[in-house]
This record gives C-alpha cells, sequence and structure tokens, in this order.
C-alpha cells in the first residue's frame, strides 16, 4: 500500500494543481480526453475536477469495454444463453448490460440459464475441463489488455484436444477508436467534441506500448500523454499535457514509465497475433462501424471460435430512445445531459451500458460527481478526496 499511497498524496497533488493553475493560459480553454474508463473513474472518484481551473475541461471517452458493447453483440451472447446444454461463462459487468427489451445475462441466469460468473479466462477452460458434457463458452471482451490471455485459453484449448470449448470474441482496438473520434462523418449528426489532447491509457499502453500513438500526435497534431490510474498521475499528465499545447507541441510523452515501454510487451503482441487477426468493420456501442477497429479469431483456431460454431447472426439494434450513452461515449455529452440519469437510470437499474460498470462515465459520475458537486471544495486530507 505504501507504494500506491505515494501516487495518491494530497499534498503533492494540491502542488501539481497549483503549477497547472499557474500554467495555465488565461486566454485559452482546454479540451482533453481521456480515453480510457479506469481514468474516467480516477477523475470522479479523487474529484480530479475540483483541483482544476475552470479552463480546463475533462471530456469523458469510450474506453470502457463494458459501455461500448453493442446491442447486437450483446443479443448474440442472450442467444447463446438460451441454447440448451450451454455454460457461458462471463465478467461480471457484463451480466448487468441491459438489452433493448429489458433482458439482461443476470435475469436469464435467475431464469435458470447456466451462466457463470469468472474472474479470469483460464477460469472458463477449467469449466470446460471439468464439463465435458456441455459446450463451455467465454465471453471475451476488452481493449488489447485483455486480448492476450483470451489468445492464452484458446491456444491451450487446442493443445488439450477440447471439442466442448469456444470463446465468443469482442476485443476492440483503441487506437482505432480514438482515429474514429477525430475524424468520422458522424461527427456532423451528433456534433463536433473539442478536442485538444489526449491522456493515453495505461494498461492498453503496457501492451502496445507509445509508440502507436504517434500517429494522433503527428496526423491531427494532437498531444498525448499516457498516464498510469492514480491520482497523481492523472494530475501529472494534465499538467503535460497543458505543457505541450501552450508550446504548440503535440507529442507522445509517457508519464507512467514504470509500466509502459515504446514498443510494449512484444511476448504478448505475438501471442495474440498467433490467434487472432483483424476483423474489416465492427459495430460500437457510441461509435457506430468502426473500419478495423476490432479482432476475430483465426481460422487455424475456428474450431474455438463461438461465431462459427453457433453460427451467430450478425445483428445492428438501436440503443434505448432516452439514453445519451452514444453521444457520451463520443464525448459530445455529459452524463447529465440524460434526461434519466439518475432517475430512472442509476447503477442498480442501469437504463444504458454507460451506468453499468465502475468505469463508465455515468455510473462514475452517479458513484462520485453528485457528491462532490454538493461539497465543492478540496477537503485537506492526506490523500486526495478520500
Ligand atoms: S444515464 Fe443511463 S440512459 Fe442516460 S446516458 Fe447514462 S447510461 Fe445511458
Amino acid at each position: 500500500m505504501k507504494y500506491i499511497d505515494a501516487f495518491r498524496d494530497g499534498a503533492l497533488a494540491r502542488k501539481i494543481s497549483a503549477r497547472i493553475t499557474a500554467e495555465v493560459n488565461p486566454d485559452r480553454e482546454y479540451y482533453l480526453m481521456e480515453f480510457c474508463g479506469g481514468h474516467t473513474h480516477a477523475i470522479s472518484r479523487y474529484g480530479i475536477a475540483d483541483l482544476l481551473p475552470d479552463s480546463v475541461h475533462m471530456i469523458h471517452g469510450p474506453g470502457c469495454p463494458v459501455c461500448v458493447l453493442p446491442m447486437g453483440r450483446l443479443e448474440n451472447m442472450i442467444q447463446l444463453a438460451r441454447m440448451p446444454g450451454v455454460i457461458l461463462c462471463s465478467y461480471g459487468d457484463l451480466l448487468r448490460i441491459p438489452t433493448a427489451n429489458g433482458h439482461s445475462l443476470l435475469k436469464m441466469k435467475a431464469q435458470g440459464a447456466d451462466i457463470r460468473m469468472i474472474y479470469s479466462s483460464a477460469e472458463a477452460l477449467k469449466i470446460a475441463q471439468q464439463n465435458p458434457q456441455n459446450q463451455v463458452i467465454f465471453l471475451a471482451i476488452g481493449f488489447e489488455t485483455t486480448t492476450p490471455p483470451s489468445a492464452d485459453v484458446i491456444k491451450q484449448a487446442q493443445a488439450l484436444g477440447l471439442t466442448n470449448f469456444t470463446v465468443f470474441c469482442n476485443h476492440v482496438l483503441t487506437p482505432s477508436a480514438i482515429s474514429h473520434i477525430l475524424q468520422s462523418p458522424e461527427i456532423r449528426e451528433l456534433g463536433l467534441v473539442r478536442l485538444d489532447g489526449f491522456i493515453g491509457p495505461a494498461h492498453v499502453s503496457t501492451i502496445i506500448g507509445s509508440a502507436p500513438y504517434e500517429y494522433f500526435a503527428e496526423e491531427f497534431q494532437k498531444p498525448v500523454v499516457i498516464a498510469g490510474f492514480e491520482p497523481l498521475d492523472v494530475m501529472q499528465a494534465i499538467l503535460m499535457l497543458i505543457r505541450q499545447l501552450n508550446n504548440n507541441r503535440a507529442e507522445v510523452e509517457n508519464e507512467f514509465t514504470r509500466a509502459v515501454l515504446p514498443f510494449g510487451n512484444i511476448k504478448a503482441q505475438m501471442l495474440v497475433a498467433e490467434v487472432f487477426e483483424l476483423r474489416r468493420s465492427f459495430e460500437w456501442r457510441g461509435l457506430g462501424v468502426v473500419p478495423y477497429s476490432a479482432l476475430r479469431i483465426k481460422s487455424n483456431f475456428a474450431d474455438f471460435d463461438a461465431e462459427q460454431r453457433f453460427e451467430l447472426p450478425s445483428l445492428s439494434i438501436a440503443d434505448n430512445k432516452a439514453c445519451e450513452c452514444g453521444a457520451i461515449l463520443r464525448g459530445v455529452k455529459h452524463p447529465r445531459d440524460c434526461t434519466i440519469f439518475g432517475t430512472a437510470c442509476t447503477p442498480e437499474n442501469p437504463i444504458g451500458s454507460c451506468m453499468v460498470s465502475s468505469e463508465g462515465a455515468c455510473a462514475a459520475y452517479f458513484r462520485y460527481g453528485r457528491f462532490r458537486e454538493a461539497n465543492n471544495h478540496c477537503n485537506n486530507s492526506h490523500t486526495v478526496n478520500l
């Protein structure tokens, strides 16, 4: 805990806050997007917005894997849960996402479907080994961080000769989503979000490294600072972004040097490349169809691909009309812009996906934001707003 506390020191946070205030240009506004849901959660939990001058605006991005799963893929999961003899293995948050007609995997489980909550892909493989009479399907979701463990279990299942184990692959890629936010045609429809720079993801970058972000810095002239998830990491990254913008620089900088290398984890990248390949396009909730933004299982591992074994149809299903998740995931709107925020839609009864996971913008804002607004001051405790 000592190591973590060093990154939550309230006195240091206030020092960085004072530096940010001193260095912001009084003639301009700063619009910074934290792509990653982990950062969104940290910003809300530690009250980081309260430590920033009014001219620094934090915009939440689409980096929550549960939030960006489109309704069609969720409906596919419900279809799988309905199949006789199937054991569905899923991470907890996934179970709570509501479908368009009010279903969820959790409700399916309550109605008798064999859906098991797991904490790792290895658990799903074990369940398959222990239940040879059942088809065991692992619901794989997430960004580059969770992809190597999925690749690993597919390889293991092949080595073990398992015939009752498949993976429903929904892995998505961060750089493609950032590109799409900056240049997609839907910007005309949903409105243009002003973005001056990005806080780059922490865990994702441990896998892919810092090099893949250089494209954004050069092509779109947007600085990127990769940051860890602790409050001081985020504050320092904001200061680094402001310094770049004040100096008209657009570079990739790495605040999270304790975990991120320029070219990432090559071993993990090779494992992923062995098992997965790019999909031509994939639908994201909030971003629509994004070219080359997701992975599918390669043909030499087709026996372990749930999409192929169970011939799942490609479905595109619209969000609930009242829900603003799409605009929130794109950074165009804030959770408070949704008329059902905190009333019909709460973490206990989510209507949209952004209210499900603690990394979702609405859930983070609900859990911490309203409390902070009612007590809008910096406290004097040792740690930041804890
Ligand atoms: S409050 Fe609920 S319905 Fe509204 S945008 Fe957030 S998650 Fe979607």
